[in-house]
């Protein structure tokens, strides 16, 4: 059993069931199925993702030994894309809201001032820390509070996609490897199989042979303002800025601020973050120390 902060405090992942506490009605509400309906896919994927198979470092003996968090760009990234993937191929999502949400992501990514001093890889190892002092929105996009691996990780698995797809002429996909990685095992009860960084370059080198582990070390490391964009471009897609909000973020309500002058908004209108070096910033706004909870109306 692990905490899966994607669904904020209100859920632990478990090998053979969820257990969720949103509220009751998240699956009934028509907005909160959009909005959330893909949490139901994401602790699916955790049973194999997370569960099953799970970076060395977060196997622990028992609940006082200290965890090495440096796998959850594979914990929580890939486990993303596929709660995602499952979402649209299940109904759960139209096909536009799939795009809509991805292009919302990539968009975040591309505007993380953070990015320039904190790598991925950062933001996963330092978790446990992050998450344990990090109750404001405040400046987030600065000092990226702990989360990163779960949006920019989908950004980057969704590009492992679209290399395998690519190099092998479309006759493998993230499918096969999920196969082989995750399906090696057989149908058997609860179990726990570890593996490193080395052995997940081996397992996708044994469905498309590529330097998987330059690849990685690249993404996770490399400071950059801008979205990992390969998998969207690779994919034949591009992220085009409107004028307007998409149908994804209106029914969200957030402001979308982030884009333009620099600023989180929240529906109420408080500002919760504003962008370093951004033209909001120039003016003289500044996020009031909003606890984290507060500012996302989502967890319970
Ligand atoms: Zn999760």
């Amino acid at each position: 059993m692990s905490r899966c902060p994607t669904i904020s405090d209100g859920a632990f992942d478990h090998h053979q069931s969820p257990d969720n506490r949103r509220p009751a009605n998240f699956l009934t509400n028509e907005r909160s199925l959009i909005l959330y309906g893909n949490f139901i896919a994401h602790d699916f994927a955790h049973s194999w993702n997370g569960q099953y198979r799970r970076p060395v470092g977060l196997v622990t003996a028992n609940y006082q030994a200290p965890v090495d968090t440096s796998g959850l760009w594979v914990n929580e990234g890939l486990t993303n894309y596929l709660s995602d993937v499952l979402a649209v191929r299940s109904g759960i999502w139209t096909r536009q809201q799939f795009l809509d949400q991805f292009a919302e992501t990539a968009a975040k990514f591309d505007h993380r001032p953070g990015k320039m001093w904190r790598d991925l890889q950062d933001t996963a190892t330092m978790a446990p820390t992050l998450w344990s002092v990090d109750g404001s929105t405040a400046y987030d996009s600065w000092r990226l509070g702990g989360f990163d691996f779960y949006g920019e990780g989908e950004l980057i698995w969704l590009e492992v996609d679209a290399i395998i797809r690519n190099k092998s002429g479309d006759k493998e996909s993230l499918d096969d490897f999920l196969a082989l990685f995750f399906g090696e095992g057989g149908n058997t009860g609860p179990k726990v199989v570890s593996f490193t960084f080395e052995e997940l370059a081996k397992a996708l080198n044994g469905i498309v042979p590529n330097d998987w582990a330059a690849f990685f070390a690249q993404r996770l490391h490399e400071l950059t303002p801008s979205a990992p964009r390969g998998g969207i471009t690779g994919s034949g897609y591009r992220v085009v800025y409107r004028d307007a909000p998409s149908a994804w973020t209106a029914l969200k309500g957030d402001k979308d601020f982030a884009y333009s002058i620099g600023m989180d908004v929240r529906p109420d209108g408080a500002i919760s973050d504003v962008h370093i070096g951004s033209s909001a910033q120039t003016a003289g706004f500044a996020p009031p120390s909003i606890p984290r909870r507060m500012a996302d109306p989502t967890i319970p």
